[in-house]
């Protein structure tokens, strides 16, 4: 059986650094708070270019914590593509906020300039006012920011990428993380930068903000723990998956080039049969997944897994066709995320992903042959 996603690889080769980082923090004991987060911390801030990055402990936390950071009245308009998975909505949802669902494009599968103006438009229509939007890098391909801050400007509306899937990713010249007023990552195991557990973090370059969510991630934290500056929460990134994100931020470059390669070969073998996720001109795709749209998605999908080939659907429910959020406010069509729920799946993606095994996930996905040699 083919793995979704290989960890195992990534392990084989980092093990030992990663053996002795989990000692050191066994060593000195600081589980909480310990030496590895700050460090973490102001590595990943300089990876991507940012002046702050302040972890915690999961990316729907650090989309919560950013959201409460921009201090909105609540019950403010916040605008979330359809097509994304569910934390997106729900983190602002629980921040008392309240999800406008807009569309994304066929093509990228994500939200673009003209998916974001269809929002304004409708939610002027209904006498609504949108107070902040959240582009998601939907599969590592990082949003045009440059366009969306501008028109997200233009309506007075704060933006925060959700980057949970793209960090490692860019964009003219510049790293996930330094594309937006506010951004959220998740260093959830399958994740281009991943721990062992859970984590996240929220980057900026607004001193003021970074300071905000620093204190909400303690508890609302002022002088110290016992002396609270607002109503915080919980949500502090272990000491041990900050001593392992070190050792794997180490590698994350050549990883993303390894994807690069992995999805450059699906797309040479699937490109010309099958539609395919694409990304504009000087973008930095930082491949999470690899996506193919195909009408006929589930006989191909039913086809790989009699060939033990395991494949994935991102997502088989648009969130404003959900239970739980279909009474949100929304745009009036959303026939592309809708046809995406129905028609993509990405298949198995990892760095270490070697040509031989590609080879026969493309012939398996044409149709032209039904089964793989051990
Ligand atoms: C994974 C993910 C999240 C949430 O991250 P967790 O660390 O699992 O909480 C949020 N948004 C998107 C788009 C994601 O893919």
């Amino acid at each position: 059986m083919i793995p979704f996603v290989d960890l195992a690889r990534q392990q084989e080769r980092i093990g030992e650094a990663l053996n002795d980082a989990i000692s050191r923090v066994l060593a000195h004991g600081q589980y909480i708070m310990g030496p590895e987060v700050g460090e973490f911390e102001s590595r990943l801030a300089e990876y991507c270019d940012v002046k702050h990055c302040v972890t915690c402990a999961n990316g729907t936390d650090a989309l919560l914590l950013a959201i409460k950071a921009l201090e909105l009245a609540p019950g403010s308009m916040v605008v979330v593509p359809a097509m994304t998975f569910v934390a997106t909505a729900e983190a602002v949802t629980n921040a008392g906020m309240v999800p406008f669902f807009c569309d994304v494009n066929a093509e990228t599968h994500i939200m673009e300039p003209d998916d974001l103006e269809a929002a304004f438009a409708a939610a002027a229509r209904q006498d609504l006012k949108v107070s902040a939007v959240i582009p998601v890098d939907l599969f590592g391909l990082p949003a045009d920011y440059t366009a969306l801050v501008s028109l997200a400007d233009e309506h007075g509306a704060s933006v925060i990428a959700d980057a949970a899937q793209s960090m490692g990713g860019g964009r003219a010249g510049r790293q996930v993380g330094a594309l937006a007023p506010l951004t959220t990552t998740s260093f959830f195991p399958a994740k281009p930068l991943g721990c062992y557990g859970d984590g996240g973090a929220v980057l900026t370059e607004d001193e003021e903000l970074a300071s905000r969510i620093a204190s909400m991630r303690m508890h609302g934290k002022g002088i110290d723990k016992y002396h609270s500056q607002c109503v915080g929460m919980n949500s502090r990134l272990d000491t041990l998956q900050a001593a392992i994100l070190i050792e794997k931020l180490k590698i994350l470059d050549e990883e993303r080039a390894e994807r690069e390669r992995v999805a450059e070969f699906y797309h040479d073998g699937l490109g010309s049969h099958l539609g395919i996720q694409t990304s504009g001109v000087d973008v930095k795709h930082a491949w999470a997944q690899f996506t193919i749209r195909a009408p006929n998605r589930d006989s191909i999908r039913a086809r790989l897994a009699d060939a033990g080939i395991p494949t994935q659907v991102y997502y088989p429910q648009p969130l404003h066709a959900q239970e739980a959020y279909k009474h949100f406010p929304r745009v009036d069509e959303l026939p592309v995320s809708e046809r995406l729920s129905a028609e993509s799946m990405s298949l198995p993606f990892h760095p270490y992903l070697e040509k031989d095994t590609q080879r026969q996930i493309i012939d398996v996905t044409l149709g032209r042959r039904d089964r793989i040699s051990a």
